[in-house]
């Protein structure tokens, strides 16, 4: 479902990305961890076109990202991301949030946008909350809500950047329930997230970097079972 060849980057004189590959199949949950500023949102952002690479080539369901000529609206419809601090559009409500893009982008009415919305909320646990406001709604409640928005787009497969990492304690399980049973249902998803426990129960890979570069690329099993390279066992102890 989505190849990555060879892909480098930079920030004027810094090497972000250093020709990493890597595959995600259909229906595959991959698990990105290292290091804060390893690369790891420069990697999963150059994937649904946010960020451009310099070199290498990116694949996404058939679609080369970087091409010239790629519709790149398109695409990030189909690869639906859900960044750490949700990103909700603050001035609409709840399901104004998840059909707004339906409805520009895809083009949908709106009886058949909202119906999907409403069906949408009522998965994510979050029925009663369609006519509130974003700021009404927890951090737990309002990063359901970005998945619901994402998941609205029909995506071929879920990108999510740390999306527990801006949350209290106490939320974390509930939107990490909702990935799990995604997951579950066969969802391709690319994960960059320190949830181990999460990573143990639906990674399929899970894929280490440090310093721009892919240092482990591995089913979750070998990752957590056996002899790792230095640098993931190190970070690792320091997380776990
Ligand atoms: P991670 O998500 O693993 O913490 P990032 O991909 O966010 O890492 O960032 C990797 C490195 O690239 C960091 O050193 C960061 O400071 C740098 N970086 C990220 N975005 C930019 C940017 N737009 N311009 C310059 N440097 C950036
Ligand atoms: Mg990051």
């Amino acid at each position: 479902m989505i190849t990555l060849e060879n892909v480098s980057k930079r920030f004027g004189n810094f090497q972000v990305l250093k020709d990493c590959s890597t595959t995600v199949a259909r229906g595959e949950v991959v698990v990105v961890c290292g290091p804060s500023g390893s690369g790891k949102s420069t990697l999963i952002k150059t994937i649904n076109g946010l960020e451009p690479i310099d070199s290498g080539r990116i694949e996404v369901a058939g679609t080369d990202v970087w091409a010239d000529g790629t519709d790149l609206a398109k695409l990030r419809a189909k690869t639906g991301m859900v960044f750490q601090n949700f990103e909700l559009f603050p001035h609409l409500s709840i399901i104004d949030n998840l059909t707004i893009a339906q409805r520009k982008v895809l083009g949908r009415s709106k009886a058949e946008a909202t119906e999907k919305a409403e069906a949408l909320l009522e998965r994510v646990g979050l029925a009663d909350q369609a006519r509130k406001y974003p700021i009404q709604l927890s951090g737990g409640q309002q990063q359901r809500v970005a998945i619901a928005r994402a998941l609205a787009m029909d995506p071929v497969a879920m990108l999510f950047d740390e999306p527990t990492s801006a949350l209290d304690p106490e939320m974390i399980s509930e939107v990490l329930d909702v990935m799990v049973k995604l997951a579950n249902e066969g969802m391709t998803m690319v994960c960059v997230t320190h949830e181990m426990g999460f990573a143990r129960k639906v990674a399929n890979k899970v894929v280490f970097m440090d310093n721009g570069e892919i240092v482990e690329d591995c089913s979750g099993d070998e990752f957590f079972t056996t002899e790792r390279s230095e640098r993931a066992s190190q970070f690792l102890d320091k997380i776990l």
